[in-house]
């Protein structure tokens, strides 16, 4: 099930830097946001706070109904313990712009991992999940294959593939297609657009304008830490009027 991510006055810094300025954001169950904004405007320290990668200094950060992130307790801020942590990023798929499978661990065992650890699934269970995930990223016949066997494109499908075993309700996706050659981008678009409005709720950090143009519901874009424009992705994308989306969009066309 998809899940409503939220997101009131996020704050995060880095040795007295202000890296994330009061982000307030609200992401709809099943929606796909893509996220734009020039290189070190804060898109993937926002991805990685949402999965707990890192720590917040300041604000709240809701997914779903009963998940509570972080909360402020007046001016205390109050954290999860490592089980809340644990459970609700299990919830959350991420994939990275490098695939960062474990290279000593096959297609198959790579997808299973997780799944079996950390949900205690049943190998013949996780293995069946797997082989069908495998083959909605059109990579059936490769479940035997060592990671560095494949393209890059191949590689980020098995990513994909391994954190959808997870059944996430979340799938968070920082640049998946930026350290690919270009003529590997569009296999994992494609994948990527395949899961858009199936159920998960899909945040997309990508310079890929013309697939947020397709995909996205919805465009955030960020400027040194703040959101500076976000709506429907027609919208923003042909605001006219906005110069710093436009100045943007002229680099990344
Ligand atoms: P983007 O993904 O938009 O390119 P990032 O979120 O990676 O931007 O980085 C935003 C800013 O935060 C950059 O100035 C970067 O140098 C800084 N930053 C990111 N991570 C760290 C870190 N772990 N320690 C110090 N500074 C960081
Ligand atoms: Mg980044």
């Amino acid at each position: 099930m998809a899940e409503t991510i939220e997101l009131r006055n996020i704050t995060k810094r880095f040795s007295g830097n202000t890296i994330l300025d009061g982000i307030n954001l609200d992401i709809a169950a099943g929606s796909v946001t893509v996220i734009l904004g020039p290189s070190g405007s804060g898109k993937s320290t926002l991805l990685r706070c949402i999965n707990h990668l890192e720590k917040l200094d300041g604000g709240t950060i809701r997914i779903g109904g009963n998940l509570v992130g972080y909360q402020q307790k007046g001016q205390a801020l109050y954290e999860l313990n490592s089980r809340q942590i644990a459970a609700q990023r299990a919830q959350i798929g991420m994939v990275f712009q490098q695939f960062n499978l474990f290279p000593h661990r096959t297609v198959l065992q790579n997808i299973i991992d997780a799944p079996m650890r950390v949900k205690n699934q049943r190998r013949q269970q996780a293995v069946l999940k797997a082989r069908s995930l495998l083959q909605q990223v059109g990579l059936a016949a490769r479940e035997n294959d060592w990671p560095q066997q494949l393209s890059g494109g191949q590689q980020q499908r098995v990513a994909i593939a391994r954190a959808l075993a997870m059944d996430p309700e979340v799938m968070l996706f920082d640049e998946p297609t930026s350290a690919l050659d270009p003529e590997l981008v569009g296999e994992v678009l494609q994948v990527i657009k395949k899961l858009a409005h199936s159920g998960i709720t899909m945040v997309i950090v990508t310079h890929e304008v013309g697939f947020a143009r397709e995909v996205a519901d919805n465009i955030v874009f960020m400027e040194e830490g703040k959101i500076v424009a976000a709506g429907p992705t027609r919208e923003i994308l042909d605001d006219r009027q906005n110069l710093r989306v436009r100045n943007f969009l002229a680099t990344v066309l």
